[in-house]
């Protein structure tokens, strides 16, 4: 049949990563493409222990009955102090969305502010997720150049002047892709120009908790004076994805639009979902994991950093992030194209990597890629670094 799809979806592919999940079906593959968590701290007995308490008390038939769109009541209160870990203070449940994952505050913020044609200013690059769902709007990404300590802020200032966008979207702690965190000091200023001009900042934050060097950072919209921030995280990288349960935290009147936009799509998150997370918070199960979490990350990271330096032709540059799930790397020689390279390399070193254009709301420079550690062993990040660093020095011969 002829489908006569929307203009919002008719060009729209599915996302680069989804797409490498398919080559994934092949058990050799090593994927360094996803930020899965891995696999094996999934804390399966502790839910299944936390489910058992759950259906077993007075609650249960409360908690398999439809809920309210703004959340269990339960979670939302625990939320109002938890998010204290963020520098969130005074956080009222008023304040406070339970979303099915942070990537459903993006979708949300999204639709409540972007019209078609309207500008989103994004770090170039950013978390490609958001330029795709952006796409379902019919609005626009303008990157906002960076550097290491984050966005160039006479470079923002200039593009709001400019573009007149509705809504910045900022990953500040160890972004996707680039493992980049922005500076107290940037986090005030950006703040500050934001709130100057009246433009929304989407504030995503799924990393923080995930730092393996160096000193918490406060959130930005905990440096922020105006009510123009909206913060999310979501207990994916700490507690489990296929809960599929996060928060959003910002004014009133912001939370309720969300909160309509929300009822329209999926009416409330999985009340056992959120009844699981609840619990687990007040166990205190998140600061007691946390901490045999981290190591285990960190000893990845490093794993995969020793590898880089081992193995990787000289040509290939990358970071070595304070936190998070990625290294962001680039093959730096003239001609280098990691997307067009990808089916070969990926076939002759059976390591599937995402290729960085995606990422860039301008300039889509080739040569870049993004390197996930966390669901790899620690043997698959050795030989995988290994044979892709085999594969690209054949790919860069093939450029001399
Ligand atoms: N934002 C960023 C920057 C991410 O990297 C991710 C996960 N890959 C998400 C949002 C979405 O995560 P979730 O919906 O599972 O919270």
């Amino acid at each position: 049949m002829d489908y006569q799809f929307s203009d919002r979806l008719k060009d729209l592919g599915g996302n680069a990563i989804r797409e490498i999940f398919k080559l994934l079906s092949d058990p050799r593959m090593i994927s360094f493409a996803g930020g899965f968590p891995t696999k094996s701290i999934l804390p399966a007995r502790i839910i299944k222990d936390i489910n058992d308490e759950l259906m077993t008390s007075d609650e249960a038939q409360n908690i398999l009955q439809y809920g309210e769109t703004e959340g269990y009541l339960p979670l939302r209160k625990t939320i109002c102090s938890y998010v204290q870990r963020y520098g969130l203070k005074d956080v009222e449940l008023e304040n406070t969305l339970i979303v099915s994952g942070g990537q459903q505050t993006i979708d949300l913020m999204c639709k409540a502010f972007l019209n078609k044609g309207d500008v989103m200013l994004v770090e170039n690059p950013t978390y490609l997720a958001a330029l795709h769902i952006l796409k379902t709007y019919e609005a626009q990404a303008v990157g906002v150049d960076a550097e290491d300590d984050g966005l160039i802020t006479e470079d923002l200032e200039r593009k709001i002047i400019e573009y007149k966008p509705k809504m910045l979207y900022l990953v500040p702690t160890f972004s996707n892709p680039t493992g980049r965190t922005v500076s107290v000091e940037k986090r005030k200023e950006i703040a500050r120009i934001t709130s100057k001009y009246g433009v929304m900042v989407l504030e995503d934050d799924p990393y923080s908790e995930l730092r393996y060097e160096g000193e918490r950072v406060p959130s930005l919209k905990s440096v922020s004076q105006g009510d123009n921030v909206v913060f999310t995280a979501s207990f994916s990288k700490t507690i489990a994805p296929g809960l599929r349960t996060g928060f959003a935290i910002g004014a009133p009147d912001v939370i309720r639009k969300l909160t309509i936009g929300k009822q329209a799509t999926d009416v409330h998150t999985s009340s056992l979902s959120q009844a699981i997370v609840n619990r687990y918070l007040q166990k205190g199960l998140m600061d007691k994991r946390l901490p045999e979490i981290i190591p285990l990350y960190k000893q990845k990271k490093d794993v995969m950093m020793d590898a880089i330096r081992r193995y990787m032709p000289q040509e290939f540059v990358c970071t070595d992030a304070q936190g998070g799930l990625f290294i962001w790397g680039k093959l730096d020689k003239k001609g280098a194209d990691t997307q067009a390279m990808f089916a070969d390399v990926c076939r002759a070193s059976k390591v599937a990597y995402v290729s960085g254009e995606a990422f860039f709301a301008a300039g889509q420079p080739k040569n870049y890629l993004r390197l996930n550690f966390s669901n790899a062993t620690l043997e698959q990040l050795d030989n995988g670094i290994n044979s892709l660093a085999q594969a690209f020095k054949h790919e860069l011969a093939k450029l001399n």
